[in-house]
């Protein structure tokens, strides 16, 4: 084990956001991972203490430490989206979620989704990757009611940007000791953006020969994914496809509870549960943690500590592998410090 301290920002979120936090913080705890916590207040609890969702002294802090565990935020719901104004000037973005990635320049969302014995069923053979692209696509927030009946969205893909997460996706493959990439899309019918992003991602394969390629159409990539899982190793996709594909593996392997991310840009990144905050278990005890810990073993193996990372894996699999420590979205009963404790009590014991 490292003697390395670490400072690294902490984003408690809202919703089930603290329970979250306050789970993963023991685990890393109880892993020996000598971490500093920086709080970095943002999203509804951020309104509330600081008048505005994404303070920008708590960006800075974020900037500062240049990593962050972070809990789901509470979507803005006003219309009109985030306004973030500093000395570089006024930038309006569609939520809180997409703001903070964009002010720090992460554009890769890797959402691993691992089946897990006990708790997966037919999909507990599952392990793979989803790579998805969040600084463009859909989500860049340029909507417009053109007339009282019709809306309009721009869905925006650049070369560069494909290239940057088409290089990223290969990349991860290949220091993650992966096999094959995919590429999800829908060029047969948006042949001026998916078709510019497939095209680029195929081109980027040639730097990397030693790693299988393939295509899919993102329908026919939702139809594999659930007859054959086992098909995907890291896939690679647009924005929205990302945000979907994942909550349906996610969904797959047992729960939303299950399932951590990490926001990855040259400078910053960011560690955080796929799913949102969701209100309505907030403050019942109930809650599943393993979507953010796992998150925390995402940052550990980004600060190169792999064996606290594989350690804290195993506590995971092992409490899950124990029925009596499912939590209700996954059929049990358990609370969100049992399940915890289990997890902590594992690591201790070496499991
Ligand atoms: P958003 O609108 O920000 O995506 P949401 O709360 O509407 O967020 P999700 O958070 O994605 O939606 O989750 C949908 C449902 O899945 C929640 O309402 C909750 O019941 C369940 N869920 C999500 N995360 C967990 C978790 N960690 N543990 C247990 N149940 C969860």
């Amino acid at each position: 084990m490292s003697n390395t301290s670490y400072d690294i920002a902490i984003i408690r979120g809202d919703g089930i956001g603290p329970e979250l936090c306050e789970s993963t913080v023991k685990v890393v705890e109880a892993c020996g991972v000598n971490i500093r916590w920086h709080d970095a207040p943002m999203g509804k609890a951020a309104t509330e203490s600081h008048g505005h969702c994404l303070p920008v002294e708590s960006l800075e802090t974020v900037r500062l430490h240049r990593y962050a565990l972070k809990a789901p935020l509470i979507a803005e719901k006003i219309s009109g989206g985030v306004r973030v104004e500093d000395d570089q000037g006024s930038r309006h973005y569609p939520s809180v979620n997409n703001a903070v990635r964009r002010e720090l320049l992460t554009y890769a969302n890797v959402r691993p989704v691992v089946g897990f014995e006990g708790v997966s069923g037919k999909y507990r053979e599952m392990d793979l990757v989803i790579v998805r692209e969040v600084s463009e696509g859909i989500y860049i927030g340029m909507e417009e009611e053109r007339d009282k009946d019709t809306g309009w969205t721009i869905k925006q893909t650049t070369r560069s940007g494909s290239e940057r997460i088409g290089r990223f996706a290969f990349d991860y493959a290949k220091r993650s000791g992966r096999k094959k990439v995919t590429a999800c899309h829908k060029a047969n019918v948006l042949h001026k953006t998916d078709g510019l992003f497939l095209s680029t991602v195929r081109d980027i394969n040639c730097e990397f020969l030693a790693i299988d390629f393939e295509d899919l159409m993102i329908d026919a990539a939702c139809y594999h994914l659930i007859k054959n899982p086992v098909s995907f190793d890291v896939a690679v996709m647009p924005n929205q496809y990302g945000d979907i594909f994942s909550d349906v593996a996610a969904g797959l392997v047992g729960s939303m509870g299950l399932a951590p991310g990490a926001n990855i840009g040259d400078d910053y990144a960011f560690f955080e549960a796929s799913h949102g905050a969701a209100p309505d278990i907030a403050g019942k005890g109930i809650v599943n943690p393993v979507s953010l810990i796992l998150s925390a073993a995402l940052l550990m193996e980004h600060l190169e500590e792999n064996d606290a990372a594989l350690r804290v894996r195993r506590a995971v699999s092992a409490a899950l592998g124990q029925q009596r420590f499912h939590t209700p979205d996954l059929g049990g009963r358990a609370t969100t410090s049992e399940l915890t404790d289990a997890i902590c009590i594992n690591l201790e014991d070496g499991k």
